[in-house]
């Protein structure tokens, strides 16, 4: 491919950027399901399975996933005072994403200060900027062990069936353990980016050398850690599928590790500048305590709500305030409004393309890896070095042109005809997200009040009250779901964090009146939907224009039930909602089921007796 003079006018930009999507909607997008030969993709390589006897007992709370979200839950609900909490986590330990994703160069591209939670209640001061997989990880374990969240813990064990029993007031949840578990509450707190996704290419099962996705890394095979390049590839010629926030990552220690590396690219990544460095630990030290919930609700502040003051001041935020949230855009008609932001996008990206001619010696390769697509129609990556890596001599792209990779042979992979020879294949393909439904996602049903099944509750999209609660499931919480009526935020840990607060402050208040559960009224659920749906930003036609992907479920843009939309105003808004509902104190859209013979509220003595006590 020989380089073209680049398109200079919107107009031009704009049509380029309309074959670029074409030719990426007319490619295979399927997905391969994980059954037989493909569940080794699915298998923990962390943590041998370690037998244990199945059990029967009782939880006031099961929290059903361990990851950053679930702990948030458990840390809240701690903090309310209630005892008997059981995390369960199909994982070797707690964690989630940071438990499983420990492929070398792993970091959080969002600022540490910001992401990881409750730094100031734990005690933990991040040295990094932007910290590693593992550095995460621990903090994840340091949160289990100061909340005592390791105590009744089942790890290594998945849920594979829930049910309402009625006579109780209970949950009942079996496993794949032969366990058989009640709870009065459950949280469904089981993640987004969870369960690998992995591309139906044709002959995927054929291949004969090694293979795994990035979320199952094999450092057996390639020596190293998450925090050390591979120590035994230098003899071995590596293939990575997919171009995503995982391969920005991954690729430069591969490249420097490895004999050859061929990086399979369907569609550029934007690369922003990353400016990573040090937390400089005297200026952490002059802190005040609350630095970090200021310091993260003003980070959610600058992306959404144009912040006065800027206190992170990196690459998301300076993309979202010229994109989204600058206040001059409150300024302007809606027109003028948008031709201004079309603009802002422009200029971002050439500066995006413009890093990569810099940076990027060969002018083919260079080319290739130019993103052509508005700003916000991916999610866009931060990093240093992904781009230098192209300059060494044994990094090569090969760019499908949209098509992605055409076949798998037994010895590698194949590309506009040509089989490219390859020892390992590693799929940064991501992971199963809003295509699927949301108990398919999960991998089990939940049956509710009345047999009422949550596949068939919500066979045709969300239904629910702030995303986090649904008629029909008494005494049960949904953690952030993408698209679930609630809020999403590039900083993932605020909006959970939020959800945990909001779960934990519902649970004390139910303990404290004495009731022995609450669900949302349809009302309340139809209300909320109501008011989704009024304040949707019409995005259609933004999303129709963008190349393929998760952020408009591969181009099928009509694929997503209406009602599966999160809160329209944003994330600073939806906390607004959120706080505001807590303080109305009526639990508005609850209903709340009291033991018999009993009226509303605790006596005296049961408060006293501490949350946990007259429930059981
Ligand atoms: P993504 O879903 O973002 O990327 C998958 C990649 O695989 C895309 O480049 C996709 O191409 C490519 N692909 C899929 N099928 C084919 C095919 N047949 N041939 C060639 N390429 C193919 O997955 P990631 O694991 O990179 O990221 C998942 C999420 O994890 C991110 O969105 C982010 O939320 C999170 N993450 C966060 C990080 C952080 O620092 N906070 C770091 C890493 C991940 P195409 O673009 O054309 O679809």
């Amino acid at each position: 491919m020989t380089p073209v003079d680049p398109p200079k006018s919107p107009d031009e930009l704009h049509r380029k950027y309309l074959e670029e999507r074409d030719k990426r909607l007319a490619g295979n997008r399927e997905k391969l399901d994980l059954i037989g030969d493909l569940q080794k993709y699915l298998d923990d390589p962390y943590t041998p399975a370690v037998p244990r006897q199945a059990i029967t007992e009782h939880s006031e709370v099961i929290i059903v996933g361990a990851g950053l979200g679930g702990l948030m839950i458990g840390a809240g609900l701690r903090k309310a005072g209630v005892k008997r909490i059981r995390l369960i986590d199909s994982a070797g330990d707690v964690g989630g994403v940071w438990y499983w994703n420990r492929y070398p160069g792993v970091r959080c591209d969002t600022e540490s200060l910001v992401y990881l939670p409750l730094l100031e209640e734990v005690g933990v001061m991040p040295h990094d900027r932007y910290s590693t997989g593992p550095f995460i990880w621990e903090h994840a374990r340091s949160i289990a062990r100061k909340f005592n969240l390791y105590d009744d813990a089942l790890l290594q064990t998945a849920v594979t069936g829930m049910e309402w029993l009625e006579a109780d007031s209970h949950w009942r949840l079996r496993t794949d353990r032969g366990d058989e578990l009640t709870a009065h509450f459950v949280i469904m707190a089981n993640g987004s980016l969870q369960k690998p996704r992995l591309p139906a290419i044709p002959g995927v099962t054929d291949f004969k050398g090694h293979t795994f996705h990035t979320s199952r890394w094999d450092t057996a095979y390639t020596g190293g850690t998450a925090e050390s390049d591979p120590t035994n590839l230098a003899d071995k010629v590596i293939g990575v599928i997919g171009t995503g926030a995982t391969a920005v990552q991954c690729v430069p220690p591969l490249g420097r590790s490895a004999k050859d590396v061929y990086v399979f690219q369907r569609t550029p990544p934007t690369i922003g500048v990353r400016n990573h460095g040090p937390v400089d630990p005297a200026w952490a030290a002059s802190l005040k305590p609350g630095w970090q919930n200021e310091r993260r609700a003003n980070f959610t502040e600058a992306l959404y709500g144009g912040a006065q003051v800027d206190l992170v001041n990196d690459g998301w935020t300076e993309l979202f305030r010229a994109l989204v949230s600058d206040p001059k855009y409150a300024t302007m008609t809606p027109s003028e409004a948008a031709e201004a932001r079309e603009r802002a996008d422009i200029e971002m990206m050439e500066r995006i393309r413009q890093r990569i001619t810099d940076t990027v010696k060969d002018p083919e390769t260079a080319e290739a890896l130019k993103p052509w697509y508005a700003y916000l129609c991916k999610r866009p990556t931060f990093h240093d070095e992904y781009l230098d890596a192209f300059n060494l001599p044994n990094v090569h792209l090969v760019d499908t042109q949209g098509a992605g990779v055409e076949k798998i042979t037994a010895s590698g992979a194949v590309v506009n005809g040509k089989e490219y020879k390859l020892d390992c294949l590693i799929f940064a393909t991501g992971f199963e997200g809003l295509e699927i439904a949301y108990t398919e996602k999960i991998g089990f049903d939940v049956v509710g009040r009345n047999g009422l099944r949550l596949s068939e509750k919500w066979a045709d999209g969300f239904h629910t009250l702030h995303g986090i609660m649904t008629a029909g499931f008494p005494n049960m919480f949904f953690q952030s779901m993408p698209n679930g009526q609630n809020t999403i935020t590039i900083n993932f840990p605020d909006a959970m964090q939020q959800n945990a607060s909001q779960m934990a402050w519902i649970i004390a208040e139910v303990i404290r009146r004495g009731a022995k559960s609450f669900e949302v009224t349809r009302e309340a659920e139809q209300d909320w939907e109501r008011t989704i749906l009024e304040l949707a930003p019409d995005n259609r036609a933004f999303l129709e224009s963008c190349t393929p992907g998760r952020g408009n479920n591969d181009g099928v843009v009509d694929k997503r039930p209406p009602a599966n939309r999160d809160y329209g105003p944003g994330p600073p808004a939806f906390f607004r909602v959120l706080a505001a509902w807590r303080e109305d104190g009526s639990l508005p859209g609850l209903h709340l089921e009291y033991p018999e013979g009993r009226e509303q509220g605790r006596t005296p003595a049961e408060t006293a007796a501490g949350l946990s006590s007259s429930l059981h």
